[in-house]
């Protein structure tokens, strides 16, 4: 039986549940065993949408009153990858030489460990909680994020029931535990952009329309774009055009379409409205110069956003510096997190283990780290009830 106080033994157990996303492969079970036990109110909810797999999904809370403390983050895992490329198997959670393997050891078994080793280690002590302390753990998070994080904030809101604070256990950190909080994530935008030519033969291309060399220019006007200089928490947008296609297999056939996509992580010195329409009058000065038809489409979901100074990023940043000696730097740098959809609802930053090894093979993490990661959440913790 897992010691819930020992992160070390409960991660182990949480690896060796295959829960490769979106397959729950035993890991919200285990979780909401553990949690009951605890005396956490527990709800499992498996959340549908057509042409998405069904995902299942946990919320824990613990007391009920405020502030209600939440922890969020993910059961899932990504594929083991080449199993043969291991050195040990990747579900097997072996510990060699102080190093815990396997898939999920940092992104996030780890610090889902973690934190409810730190909650049993508070209870234990007989401390009381003037709040709640609740976790939001959701199966959908390396997968399409459709049946997760977003729609279990939905149903929270429809019981009006209040996150005050969220902490996402991601894995934050670069070098050692606690050196990095993020607290905010720049915006992503897609673009895809179509030049419509007209086909024709490469011998006769005064009867043609040749959409490739438009398509060069606006993508030479695109991707020399400076965007800004960068701002206090962000460093500067950027644009990078990752897809240039044209349906066309022939040399002597001039094609009727080019096509290419680009992605911009920016900054808040945008919103997406305004960014969208700068793209647009790059495009249209673009193509004026070479006398180009074309259709401009945009998608992406992640919107930019920074958490403002306050309690819980003070909290944070108190708790690491007592247990690592050293004060975290404030980063939003990285990939995006559910963190996006929680920060409509709370103020929310993520503080978790180093991510050197995420998504590779051999992922893995010292013991040593997720012992002190659990002292951090500890000190957290208790800190954030001794200010509210
Ligand atoms: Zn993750």
């Amino acid at each position: 039986m897992t010691t819930p106080a020992n992160p070390v033994a409960l991660a182990q157990a949480l690896i060796r549940c295959e829960s490769v996303t979106p397959a729950e492969g035993g890991a919200l079970t285990l979780l909401e065993g553990i949690l009951s036990a605890a005396g956490f109110e527990c709800h499992r909810m498996t959340f549908s949408e057509p042409g998405f797999a069904d995902v299942e999904n946990l919320y824990a809370r613990f007391g009920t009153s405020g502030p209600n403390l939440c922890f969020a983050g993910h059961t899932d895992v990504v594929p083991a990858g080449d199993v043969d490329a291991w050195t040990s198997p990747p579900f097997a959670a072996e510990i060699r030489d102080g190093i815990l393997y396997g898939r999920g050891a940092v992104d996030m078994k780890g610090e889902i460990a973690c934190f409810i080793a730190a909650v049993h280690r508070i209870l234990a002590r007989g401390d009381k909680i003037p709040g709640s302390i609740s976790l939001l753990i959701t199966g959908d998070e390396e997968g399409d994020s459709i049946n997760g994080t977003a729609k279990l904030l939905g149903w929270l809101k429809e019981r009006g029931e209040i996150l005050h604070d969220c902490i996402v256990g991601e894995p934050s950190s670069k070098d050692v535990v606690g050196d990095e909080i993020k607290i905010g994530r720049r915006g992503s935008l897609n673009c895809e952009l179509i030049v419509e030519g007209k086909q024709g033969h490469a011998a006769y291309p005064h009867l043609a329309d040749n959409p490739v060399p438009k398509i060069a220019r606006m993508i030479d006007r695109l991707s020399a774009l400076v965007l800004d200089e960068g701002t206090t928490h962000f460093e500067p947008s950027r644009l990078n055009v990752t897809v240039i296609s044209v349906p066309n297999t022939a040399t002597n056939v001039i094609p009727g379409l080019a096509r290419a996509r680009f992605n911009v992580r920016y900054n808040d010195a945008h919103t997406r409205p305004d960014l969208e329409a700068r793209l647009r009058d790059v495009c249209d000065a673009a193509a004026l110069e070479v006398d180009a038809r074309y259709t401009i489409k945009f998608s992406g979901t992640g919107d930019v956003f920074l958490t403002q100074t306050g309690p819980l990023m003070e909290t944070a940043q108190l708790a690491v510096r007592e247990i690592t000696g050293a004060a975290p730097r404030l980063s939003t740098g990285g990939g995006t997190s559910d963190a996006r959809f929680i920060k409509d609802h709370c103020p929310v930053i993520e503080l978790g283990l180093t991510n050197a090894t995420i998504h590779q093979v051999d992922e893995r993490v010292p013991v040593a780290e997720l012992e002190t990661l659990t002292r951090i959440y500890e000190r957290f913790i208790t800190l954030y009830f001794s200010r509210s």
